[in-house]
């Protein structure tokens, strides 16, 4: 972490790595973070220590497009997702630390009859939970967001769109340092530049962990890894059912403020928005290969543009000015895994593929609640790793895919 960060009092230093915390947590990206911080808050437990390997938010947490929303197709994910995005409502006045959360509204576009069917029972789905999300017209689309082509010279007319108010964008940076500001304020040491290297498991339970930096011992470990958890658990010798992959992203250079939706299209496999600096921020699908390398592709600007130009061709003069990658650890059933294992005490939390930053503020409140109280919270049972034992896994495909 940069100096100036800690001159500017934004993260407390911390301590020097100690030899026994009673969690530790492995990963400061937004899950490892927010878990510590609602352990400190909800529980009162400050005996943690959060070990990053490199510095906080260099994972996914940094590199992901910001997109919130709860509009899942499953009632287990919808209503997971809901807490997730009414916490982040209130989430800058709770960390005192401005996140710039615009909830500005997010089009989900349907180019086939088949899709406008998905996304009117994910409509019903979302209704049912209180979730304010509806299929609305091409010509509600275009009223609701003017600067969009509606026309039929396209690859895929737009036919109509799962219009879903509440979801927004933030400034996924902040979100990070927000957190990290209160966890050091809890009294939590943050250590960044410590790797986690294995893992001391006796008789069934986890007693420690293994550092570049020595041993430590304690009482709890969480993964909190995402794109890394594979390798992490598999120091464990627990098999997780991951695949790690990249998703690339790109903003072009700014220009003028003219969109205010978050237009995703499962059909053209890109999503689209505009930040506050009033670039245009595009995203895709998952790379259908697994690798750990962050290397971007050129098949990936061609596609994406040409499908975006499709949508604005107001853009069609503007550059693009970055280019980039991160680590995906996609779950079979596109799904999260959270909560316990075979492994006393050794706790995981993965499975977030492309869509894992919405959810850091409920993952951080439900695995605090199990870390504290030893039992998993209602919510996130149907998310257990064990269910891919027992066949009740939970098919969040149709609203994951592309959908970040
Ligand atoms: P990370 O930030 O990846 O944190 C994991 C940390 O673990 C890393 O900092 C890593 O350095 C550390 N680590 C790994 N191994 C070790 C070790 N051995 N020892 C110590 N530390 C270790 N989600 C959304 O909800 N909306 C989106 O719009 C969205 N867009 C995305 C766009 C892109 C391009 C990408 C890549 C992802 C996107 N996601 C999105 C997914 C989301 O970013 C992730 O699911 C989420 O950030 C994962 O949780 P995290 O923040 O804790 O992970």
């Amino acid at each position: 972490m940069k100096d100036i960060f800690f001159r500017k009092q934004v993260l407390r230093r911390p301590g020097p790595l100690r030899r026994h915390y009673d969690v530790v947590i492995v990963g400061g990206g937004s899950h490892g973070l927010a878990t510590a911080y609602y352990l400190a808050k909800n529980h009162g437990i400050t005996d943690v220590c959060i070990l990053e390997k490199s510095y906080i938010g260099s994972g996914a947490a940094g590199r992901n497009t910001t997109i919130i929303r709860a509009n899942y197709r499953t009632p287990e994910g919808a209503a997971f997702y809901k807490q997730s995005v009414e916490l982040y409502e209130h989430l800058s006045q709770d960390l005192d630390f401005n996140l710039m959360f615009s909830q500005h509204g997010h089009f989900t576009l349907a180019h086939s009859d088949r899709s406008l069917v998905v996304q009117n029972e994910r409509a019903e789905v979302n209704k049912l939970l209180g979730i304010d999300s509806r299929v609305i017209d091409r010509y509600e689309v275009k009223k609701l967001c003017p600067q969009i082509n509606i026309g039929e010279d396209v690859t895929w007319p737009i036919q109509g769109a799962l219009y879903h108010p509440p979801g927004g964008i933030i400034r996924h940076d902040a979100v990070v340092w927000g957190y990290a500001k209160q966890v050091g304020r809890a009294g939590i040491d943050i250590h960044q530049g410590v790797e986690v290297t294995g893992f001391d498991i006796r008789d069934g339970r986890v007693h420690g962990v293994k550092t570049s930096q020595g041993d430590i011992s304690c009482g709890t470990v969480l993964s909190a890894t995402a794109g890394w958890s594979s390798p992490v658990a598999k120091m464990a010798n627990l098999p997780l059912p991951i695949v790690t992959s990249i998703l690339q992203a790109f903003v072009t250079e700014p220009v003028k403020p003219f969109l205010d939706k978050i237009i995703v299209s499962a059909q053209m496999h890109i999503y689209v928005s505009q930040t506050d600096r009033g670039e245009f921020l595009i995203g895709a699908e998952v790379e259908p290969y697994p690798t750990y390398s962050n290397k971007g592709t050129f098949p990936f600007i061609e596609y994406a543009t040409r499908h975006v130009l499709e949508l604005f061709p107001q853009l069609h003069a503007t550059k693009i000015l970055r280019h980039w990658t991160g680590l995906c650890d996609m779950s079979p059933d596109y799904s999260p895994i959270m909560g316990v294992t075979e492994i006393d005490g050794f706790l995981v939390d993965c499975g977030w593929g492309t869509y894992g930053f919405k959810a850091a503020p409920i993952t951080g409140v439900t695995l605090a609640e199990l870390i504290a109280t030893g039992k998993t919270p209602a919510l996130i049972e149907p998310f257990k790793l064990e269910r891919f034992y027992t066949d009740t896994m939970v098919s969040e495909l149709a609203a994951a895919a592309v959908s970040h």
